[in-house]
């Protein structure tokens, strides 16, 4: 069997798949949309960061970069919660101090994973080269030089489609009977800002403490950022794309710099104060859409398979779909590893271990947002990690939260989901049942002294 392979999609997922099926002897045909990020311009301008944890960095080991990327990454072992009235609470990811996710760098990180890539003899990367058609019984695909227009086809054993949420290759597999495609789009939308660095202060560079996630919870909407090793911190805003009666601060209403900048003395005033670029930043910077993607079969006719946020993009309040598309890439050359003869039942393996795992991280990633944005501000729910951090603390091997499985450990998602209810459920009914059983104590010891 020829071990070569077409991977369309130069990004997190389709770089670091190239280095990896290099290593195993396949020749990695890998072509990019875009231009090269390596030319001059390409990877200036703003920082925008990401949240990399343990299943990110594990993948990144597995390719020899995770010191390389761990170097220039800012830990995050908590989250910062800031109230409306400048209030700070700083409340710990875990119980292990040891434990942190990683604000890394986008460009960083792609470029990086690009380089390893282009590191490798058996890889060939071409940029521009936009996908547009697929006969994966045939194993080819076309490509649109964007520099020429001109279209050209290249066939292989296997073809990846690693082109992300909006997968040109997804797309042309849907329109084939038996395919199932369900998309959901979150009624939020997402605009960055940004806080740049200072130069006094007690966290000079930075202009708040830099060794957190910040989040400021308001209920139906929110704001988080990230630390960049520049000093500045990527914000982005959570806001309903519409208001409702029970929100009226969308961004259809919030439009302007002069009208978002009257909300935020409101409501973040504290991050207000420390961005001087707020006019330009709101005026300038889109707003973007989060969608949940689920669909199946994930390959097609056993030569053409989809892999990372092609296979299922999902939202990102639990800082997992980079990590995630990590694991694809493991899992995939895995497969491929022991079924070295037969694709079409590597890719079966391969979907078999990832699609309920990617179901389960999507569910948990629309449930973190409101526990982001409605409950990271009250007084119980802080009480309750305490208690969770505690209860894991003392029997870990009974407890351990959904976060920590998720982010701290690489049990699969879909087994940190079904411990996670099971444990919810053993709390609940133990808040339920022991005030009951302490007021039949009560009423026993009551009784017998009488
Ligand atoms: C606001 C936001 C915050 C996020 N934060 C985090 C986080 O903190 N942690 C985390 O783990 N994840 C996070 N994510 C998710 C993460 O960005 C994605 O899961 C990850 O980028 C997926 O990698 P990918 O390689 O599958 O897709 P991408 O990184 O999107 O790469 C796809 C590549 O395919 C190329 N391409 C597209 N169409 C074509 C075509 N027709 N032909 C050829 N090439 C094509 C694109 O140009 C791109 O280079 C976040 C996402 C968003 C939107």
């Amino acid at each position: 069997m020829s071990k070569s392979v077409i991977i369309v999609g130069a990004g997190l997922a389709g770089c670091l798949l190239a280095v990896y099926l290099a290593r195993a002897g396949w020749n990695v045909d890998l072509r990019e949309r875009r231009g090269d990020p390596r030319a001059q311009g390409n990877i200036a301008g703003r920082s925008i960061n990401l949240a990399i944890s343990a299943r990110g960095l594990k993948a990144l080991r597995r390719a020899g970069l995770e010191e390389t990327i761990l170097k220039d990454a800012i830990r995050m072992p908590g989250r910062m919660i800031h109230s409306r009235s400048r209030n700070l609470a700083f409340q710990n990811y875990s119980s292990d101090p040891s434990h942190a996710i990683q604000s890394v760098s986008r460009s960083a990180l792609n470029l990086a994973l690009l380089n390893a890539a282009a590191a490798e003899s058996r890889v060939t990367i071409t940029f521009q080269q936009r996908c547009v058609h697929l006969d994966a019984a045939r194993g080819s695909v076309s490509f649109i030089d964007d520099n020429t227009s001109q279209e050209s086809s290249v066939s292989a054993a296997l073809i990846v489609g690693a082109d992300g949420a909006y997968s040109a290759l997804r797309g042309i597999m849907q329109k084939n009977e038996g395919f199932d495609y369900d998309q959901s789009w979150l009624s939020h939308g997402y605009k960055e800002m940004c806080i740049p660095a200072v130069t006094s202060g007690k966290y000079a560079p930075f202009a708040m403490e830099p060794k957190a996630l910040h989040i400021w919870p308001r209920g139906g909407s929110m704001m988080i950022a990230l630390p960049n090793l520049d000093g500045s911190f990527t914000c982005t805003l959570f806001w309903p794309n519409k208001s409702t009666a029970t929100n009226a601060n969308g961004f259809d209403s919030i439009r302007d710099p002069a009208t978002a900048r009257a909300h935020f003395e409101r409501e973040y005033s504290d991050a207000l104060a420390v961005m001087p670029t707020f006019d330009n930043d709101f005026a300038k910077n889109p707003v973007g859409a989060m969608l949940t993607i689920r669909c199946q079969p994930w390959s097609m006719h056993g030569r053409a398979v989809l892999l990372g946020d092609a296979a299922h993009a999902i939202v990102p309040f639990f800082g997992q779909g980079a990590n995630a598309s990590f694991e694809d890439c493991e899992s995939l050359t895995d497969a491929l590893a022991a079924h070295p003869n037969d694709i079409a039942r590597a890719l079966a393996a391969y979907e078999n271990d990832r699609k309920r795992n990617a179901d389960a991280i999507a569910e948990m990633a629309l449930t973190n947002f409101i526990e982001m944005r409605d409950k990271t501000a009250s007084r119980l729910f802080r009480l309750r990690k305490k208690f969770e951090h505690f209860l894991h603390g003392v029997v870990p091997q009974f407890y351990t939260p959904r976060y920590d499985m998720v982010s701290f450990a690489t049990i699969p998602y879909a087994d940190a989901l079904a411990r996670s209810r099971k444990q919810d459920l053993v709390l609940t009914v133990a808040a339920i049942a022991a005030p009951l059983l302490l007021i039949a104590f009560a009423l026993v010891a009551w009784k017998l002294s009488r």
